[in-house]
């Protein structure tokens, strides 16, 4: 009897996310990495041009990485983080604050992005509560996508991914993204609602991952920060997806002069190596908890809260992080983005080219409507397999996000795959 392949066995037994399972192909099965490449079970090569989801940023396998990840295993894997703490958790928190906008003075450790989310919602709503005002109301962007878990769908835009769920959503007033036109106007609707009565405004910085890779300018967003600021709405900056160099700078707020009271990270966090989450905030907030009474504390925690394992991968991912040469490689593709870039706008298959740091994006003209559930999307997912390129469209959004240390050759074969699909379309 013939054994079956990884992936027949895979599709007997596993329920993929995001994934139509009854049409879906069969998935690929990838059983190495090095750097930029994965490897799957004939050995065929892929160059990972969407870092495994956006995690990814230093590469696969990174032997750094691995090391400290094994050191640590021998010495300790996992501990309760209440009442207990160890060496990963406090040095990570010790590095990561002061790589952050100005400002952040706490660390609170989860699980991965939604719950990042979930512990700023959270944070931000007992703040009010702990100072005795009721303030219940959130604000966020249309499109927005802030995680799947109950709290950071309900900030995220109504789409297909919330639809079977939204009458169980809190409510958020949604606002336009901000333009040097339309300011004022957002300003006069959150008046509307009135400022006293909004707990935070969450937003994604400069760029809209899920949303399908909206960019927007830093300006006017600093401006209606620096509104809400004045006006006591707390603001959540959503650094999930932009954080760790992906939008050039270390983190996508340090083009604003208005700072976050709480900033949420995962991601690239360990470098994509392991889940973790962290939610930063300014003492204004910590100190809001800090009290006699029982009642204020901030009653959230996850078993694996802090896990020694993710800490110390993470602090292995600074290390390279930190390293000069990590900024060097992200300028080096932004030049080859910028380029490539010029090209696509001569494309007429092609509208809105964009791009901001490490990601290049555009949206393929079709005859369907735009948007996640477009049909091309399977069609394209296909085209670029064939060629050995991972490369997963959000609807007929393409984008190439790849990690910080992809070779020039590499991003090239990345370029010609979608030079050859524009030819064909
Ligand atoms: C991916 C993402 C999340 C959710 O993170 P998960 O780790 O997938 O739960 C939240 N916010 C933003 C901006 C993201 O891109």
């Amino acid at each position: 009897m013939q054994q079956l392949s990884l992936s027949a066995r895979d599709q007997q037994v596993i329920w993929h996310p995001y994934t139509q399972m009854q049409t879906a192909p069969a998935p690929i099965a990838i059983t190495r990495g090095e750097g930029a490449l994965l490897f799957d079970d004939q050995n065929n090569s892929y160059i990972d041009a969407t870092s495994s989801w956006w995690v990814n940023i230093h590469g696969h396998a990174h032997p750094h990485i691995a090391e400290m990840l094994s050191k640590q295993a021998f010495q300790l894997q996992h501990i309760i983080f209440s009442g207990y703490t160890h060496p990963p958790a406090v040095e990570l928190a010790e590095r990561i604050l002061p790589l952050l906008p100005e400002g952040q003075r706490r660390v609170f450790y989860s699980d991965n992005g939604s719950t990042a989310v979930e512990v700023a919602l959270k944070m931000a709503l007992q703040y009010w509560d702990n100072k005795g005002q009721r303030r219940t109301k959130f604000l966020a962007f249309k499109n927005a996508y802030h995680g799947d878990t109950f709290g950071a769908m309900s900030v995220s835009g109504r789409s297909v991914f919330t639809r079977v769920f939204d009458e169980l959503l809190f409510e958020v007033h949604f606002l336009d993204l901000p333009t040097t036109d339309n300011t004022n106007d957002i300003i006069s609707q959150i008046n509307e609602l009135d400022p006293a009565t909004i707990a935070a405004f969450i937003f994604e910085p400069l760029i809209q991952g899920a949303g399908g890779m909206l960019m927007y300018e830093a300006e006017p967003l600093d401006q209606l920060l620096h509104w809400c600021k004045t006006n006591q709405i707390l603001l959540i900056a959503d650094e999930v997806m932009t954080g760790f160099g992906r939008t050039g700078k270390n983190f996508a707020m340090e083009n604003c002069h208005t700072t976050p009271d709480m900033i949420c990270l995962s991601k690239g966090l360990t470098g994509g190596s392991m889940a973790l989450g962290v939610t930063t905030c300014t003492s204004q907030i910590y100190d809001a908890f800090l009290s006699n009474d029982k009642l204020k504390t901030l009653f959230h925690g996850h078993s694996f809260t802090a896990n020694p394992l993710a800490c110390s991968v993470a602090l292995a991912s600074l290390d390279i992080f930190t390293d000069p040469a990590c900024a060097a490689n992200r300028e080096r593709i932004h030049q080859a983005h910028q380029a490539f870039l010029k090209e696509l706008q001569l494309s007429d298959k092609v509208k809105n080219p964009r791009l901001q740091g490490t990601i290049i994006a555009f949206d393929l003209i079709t005859t369907n409507a735009d948007g996640y559930t477009n049909n091309i999307a399977a069609f394209l997912h296909q085209f670029f397999r064939e060629r050995r390129v991972m490369l997963r469209p959000l609807g007929n959004t393409l984008y190439v996000l790849p990690p910080y240390c992809i070779t020039d050759a590499q991003l090239e074969e990345v370029y010609n795959a979608v030079r050859e699909l524009l030819q064909q379309l």
